[in-house]
């Protein structure tokens, strides 16, 4: 295997750079000699190289979970909390390497990726001191001389299939709650940022985890999926990802009846209502639009405005967003990286192509100014129908379009209008449009004259088919834990008769 001395190059510890698989707290070639290669987005160059796993040594890492869960569940809360937060402190302590590393596999700017790094760790302290209120109850017994209660049980290993937009945060926002829980985790990472998950795995080791705690394997994804499901040892699956595979992934759990929890695609609505300053709707429209150039489940897919203020709102949005600098994300003042990779480029000019063709208006959005082959220029487009791909899918790019309301009623049928229901936006300082709106949108989510909506005390995750269960808050570690109810009976009557 080769070695990439770009990457490590800009990295103050190289330590954090690894080739290799982690399974039972050893670095590990794949058998089998298949290898892929990891490629800077911006640039189009390799930046490394990881090994694909063979089957049976997927199915040793789930041996090594298994082997340890037996030791790790048996610590006490307030151990595993003391190893989760030695390895919050090695996250901050190494923040500028992680976003390193993260900008040039995934792309986004510098500051977004450490920006991820500080989100990222905020779960694991957060689930970290969780894991002590994993609180059991006392149930007023109906049987006589009888105690009942519920004790709070680890599910078991569980497998964590995570995506490439947020390569960091989204394997600790589970990973985190599954072992503050006292279950051990197998993670397969997205194979386009491979080295964010083994970066975590390497500090995992240095905080004191355990072997066999926390693995991470690569490999070709439907298969080492298709293991990870089929495993009956495997007791939760957690999933972020495309409704598409979620769906799959569901499927492939049924035989063996597991826990999933699914974190899946989403096509926000952004409402703006007509009481709204416009260019303020826009400029917050714009910052719920282009994080990480589009390639956001919470980006605004739908820009609702109410038809009174919608030219002064597209002229502000226009403005603003020809102001957003598109770039390599390692250089200063970038607004934009480039997209992951070709085919979601071919995928964003499909959809402004169809949006054009059945009637839209291009107001902005020259991709001849594009720096490189994976950049796409931000598009905005107006006179958006229902009949568009960029209504009805998910474009994950900074593919902006917006349609005129004209009452509260029609916007509510507008943004329910999609089989996803993530997260919406909504902008109005009437408390009877909000209350109103807040009721009626059918979202996990909704976040009303704010952007940032998410964190670690928030119960994330969404309704119809963008998912099921929730991550983070007080109940994103119920996705590992199992109830146990007991009945102590025979106990004698209250009075000690
Ligand atoms: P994806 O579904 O293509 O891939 C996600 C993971 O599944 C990766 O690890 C990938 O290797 C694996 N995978 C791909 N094909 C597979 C197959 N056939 N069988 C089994 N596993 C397979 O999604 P993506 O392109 O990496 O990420 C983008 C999607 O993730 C978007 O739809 C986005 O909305 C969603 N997402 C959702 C959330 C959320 O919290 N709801 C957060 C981030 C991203």
């Amino acid at each position: 295997m080769k070695l990439s001395n770009t990457l490590t190059a800009q990295l103050d510890d190289p330590r954090l750079f690894r080739q290799h698989a982690y399974v039972n707290g050893k670095w590990t070639h794949g058998d089998g000699g298949r290898e892929e290669t990891v490629y800077d987005p911006a640039t189009g160059e390799a930046i490394g190289y990881i090994p694909w796993l063979e089957a049976h040594q997927i199915r040793e890492a789930v041996d090594a979970a298994d082997a340890a869960f037996a030791h790790w569940r048996a610590l006490r809360a307030d151990e595993r909390c003391e190893r989760l937060l030695a390895w919050y402190d090695l996250l901050q302590a190494n923040r500028e390497d992680l976003a390193t590393i993260m900008t040039l596999e995934q792309g986004k700017p510098l500051p977004d990726a450490r920006g991820e790094v500080e989100y990222g760790a905020s779960f694991v302290r957060w689930f970290a001191e969780e894991g002590k209120r994993t609180f059991g109850e006392t149930i007023p017994s109906h049987i006589p001389n009888a105690a009942l209660g519920t004790l709070k049980e680890p599910v078991g290993i569980a497998a964590l299939i995570t995506p490439w937009n947020f390569p960091l945060a989204m394997i600790t926002r589970k990973a985190a709650a599954a072992m503050a829980a006292g279950c051990t985790v197998v993670v397969k990472p997205a194979g386009e940022t491979p080295f964010s998950a083994l970066a975590l795995a390497e500090l995992a080791e240095r905080a004191g985890i355990p072997a066999g705690v926390f693995n991470v394997v690569l490999g070709e994804p439907a298969e080492v999926s298709k293991i990870l499901c089929a495993e009956e040892r495997v007791k939760a699956l957690s999933f972020t990802g495309s409704t598409r595979v979620g769906r799959l992934l569901l499927e492939q759990s049924a035989s063996t009846v597991k826990r999933v929890s699914l974190e899946l695609g989403g096509n926000a609505p952004f409402i703006v209502g007509p009481d709204m300053d416009p260019k303020e709707a826009a400029l917050a429209a714009v910052a719920a639009k282009f994080q990480t150039a589009g390639q956001d489940c919470l980006a605004a897919n739908r820009i609702l405005v109410h038809e009174s203020i919608h030219d002064e709102f597209v002229e502000h949005f226009a403005e603003r967003m020809a102001a957003l600098t598109v770039g390599n994300g390692l250089e200063s003042e970038i607004d934009l990286g480039p997209l992951i990779h070709r085919q979601a480029v071919d995928k964003a000019a499909a959809i402004v192509d169809d949006a054009i063709s059945r009637g839209a208006t291009l107001v902005a959005g020259d991709q001849t100014q594009a720096p490189g082959e994976n950049f796409f220029m931000p598009v905005l487009l107006t006179g958006v129908t229902p009949q568009m791909k960029v209504w009805r899918e998910e474009n994950f790019a900074p593919v902006a379009g917006v349609t005129a309301y004209r009452d509260d009623d029609e916007v509510i049928a507008m943004a329910n209008d999609t089989e996803y229901g993530l997260a919406a936006y909504v902008y109005t300082h009437d408390i009877r449009r909000i209350w109103k709106l807040l009721r009626a949108l059918e979202y996990g989510m909704v976040s009303v004259n704010s952007v940032k909506m998410t964190g670690p005390p928030v119960p994330f995750g969404g309704v119809k088919q963008s998912g099921l269960g929730r991550e983070g808050g007080i109940t994103g570690i119920d996705e590992y834990l199992e109830t146990k109810y007991y009945c102590l009976g025979a106990l004698g009557s209250v009075s000690g008769s």
